[in-house]
């Protein structure tokens, strides 16, 4: 049976828990024990789907096609293990669910009530298929004390006295801060933050510290006498050089030793972290760097291209180069920002995914750009998409080239998907359909042409990717497309909906309707990173 760690946070929200966990997941692995990380989110949205990227960040798409919280981006790069639907809940879905069985009048005339409707159904959720599991670790969203998280709360103090003894343990992430003007780090907030979760009836079993600077020894006993934790039970986590540090920091902190000690486990093995000592050493031991421009909207938030920004370190490990990233906000382009001089220093141009008009022109010329000058160019989902208006305007004759997100158009480039083949059988959509949890979404296979630059890259012509989007490359425009040098090298089985079209005679142009990023792994760097930043090494030999 699987044992469970809940992963709570107090003091302040923004405390790495997504990263702790994932990285004691890995440790946990690196011992040979299978893992699973779930993540809880209070807020009422049903996923993240609809948010805005500044609100959340990056929408994470599991294979499934599920749409989540970007921490399972960190859980699948840290572990390698694939993301479920069922690995990410928020109340609004679990509301959701209890509703519409309401209705259905499955409750035979019951109060529905948070206790224990709700925590039942969130109960449900945590001990899903989990039987092939040694451990499932549930993180909570948010800080304990919010009004919203309290139902989960009150699930994971349930759930501790439903599991039989030992099977499971809290883990408390909180922060001590350090006061510059005493000179002194401060334990209250911590003794705080574990008082309110003591009166949830949950008592911590370890204590994971966020400090700024070494916690001293005398500081350590005095939080785990006011908290009522072992003195070794109180981890000290400071801030690590790079994300990927984490693992073998904690390591050495004595998480995972701790964790084992806590469910009474003496035998475990030593964990192999190989792994993480080859991505350290390629990480500080760079042979060169390149600069890569990432021409977006979303440039003012690192967290709405998370993966994006990992995939490209990725390929930086895979290339034993270092990668710096310039964000660029594609608009400045449309508001007189000289182009060239922004892009002339780049060694790549990548244009990522994204919503809407705002910054398109500036995007299709940034590919112009890359295609003219032949720099390498790389086109992510919206990106592709942008890179066939460019084609087709530029190349193929078609000035009034466009896509009909961006409104009503003569030359539908790209338009709104409105039929397609899934494993659940034929999707439809119209342009009225609810906004979420109905793009093409998921995993999808796709057929690559033999002989084509991709399937070099790939090594391989069959290959499956995760989507996320409502318009498609229209596959009406192949000829004259293809007539100006923009080869649709990868298709959908059915050979209807275009993936990927690359230009051979560039020293290196990819646009792809998925989203490679969300795969990369720093121990399995995606094949089209790798093979793009490769190529910004070679562009930078050159200038
Ligand atoms: N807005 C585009 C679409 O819906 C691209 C989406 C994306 O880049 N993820 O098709």
């Amino acid at each position: 049976m699987a044992r469970y760690i809940f992963i709570t946070g107090g003091v302040v929200s923004s405390l790495g828990k997504g990263l702790m966990a994932a990285s004691l997941a890995a440790l946990l692995q690196a011992r040979g024990f299978r893992v699973r990380i779930r993540k809880f989110d209070p807020y009422l949205n049903v996923d993240p789907g609809t948010m805005s990227p500044y609100q959340h960040g990056e929408v994470y798409v599991t294979d499934d096609g599920a749409e989540t919280d970007l921490d399972l981006g960190h859980y699948e790069r840290f572990t390698g293990v694939s993301a479920r639907q069922s690995d990410n809940v928020t109340q609004g879905r679990v509301y959701q669910t209890i509703i519409q069985r309401e209705r259905r009048g499955d409750y035979l005339g019951a109060t529905v009530q948070v206790i224990p409707h709700v925590t039942d159904e969130i109960k449900a959720f945590a001990t899903a298929d989990t039987d092939d599991l040694d451990f499932v670790l549930c993180e909570i969203g948010g800080t304990v004390g919010d009004i919203e998280s309290l139902p989960f709360m009150e699930a994971i103090r349930q759930l501790h006295n439903d599991l039989d003894r030992g099977q499971s343990i809290f883990v408390h992430v909180t922060l001590v801060p350090y006061i510059a003007a005493a000179g002194e780090l401060k334990t209250k907030p911590t003794q705080h933050s574990v008082r309110e979760l003591t009166s949830l009836g949950i008592q911590p079993d370890i204590l994971l510290c966020r400090c700024e600077h070494p916690l001293p020894e005398s500081e350590r006993k005095k939080i785990a006498l006011f908290c009522n934790v072992r003195p070794e039970a109180v981890i000290p986590a400071l801030d690590a050089s790079s994300i990927y540090a984490v693992p073998q920091q904690y390591h050495a902190e004595g998480l995972d030793d701790e964790v084992l000690n806590a469910f009474g486990i003496t035998n475990a093995p030593a964990p192999k972290l190989d792994r993480w000592d080859d991505i350290m050493d390629r990480q500080q031991n760079p042979e060169g760097e390149v600069t890569i421009g990432v021409v977006g909207k979303y440039v003012g938030l690192l967290d709405a291209y998370k993966s994006l920004h990992e995939a490209l370190h990725h390929g930086g490990l895979a290339n034993r180069v270092k990668v710096n990233i310039k964000w660029i906000d594609a608009e400045l382009f449309e508001k007189g920002e000289d182009l060239a001089a922004s892009l002339e220093p780049m060694h790549g141009i990548l244009v990522p995914g994204g919503f809407g008009v705002r910054g398109s022109e500036g995007k299709i010329a940034s590919v112009r750009f890359a295609r003219e000058r032949n720099v390498p160019f790389f086109g992510i989902c919206l990106g592709m998409q942008m890179a066939c208006i460019e084609g087709a305007r530029n190349t193929a004759g078609i000035a009034n080239a466009s896509t009909t997100e961006f409104g009503e158009t003569s030359e539908p480039v790209v338009g709104l998907i409105t039929e397609w083949m899934s494993k659940e059988g034929l999707q439809k959509r119209t342009a009225e359909t609810d906004l979420g949890g109905t793009m093409r979404l998921g995993a999808y296979p796709a057929k690559l042409t033999g002989n084509s630059v991709v399937a070099g890259i790939y090594n391989a012509t069959d290959i499956s990717e995760r989507h996320r989007h409502r318009y498609e490359v229209n596959a009406g425009y192949r000829e004259p497309l293809e007539k100006g040098g923009l080869i649709f090298s990868g298709m959908s089985p059915d050979g209807t909906l275009p993936e990927i079209v690359e230009r051979p005679d560039h020293p290196w142009f990819v646009g792809v309707q998925f989203h490679p990023e969300l795969k990369s792994k720093p121990f399995d760097p995606h094949p089209l990173f790798a093979s793009f930043i490769e190529a910004a090494v070679k562009q930078s030999r050159l200038v």
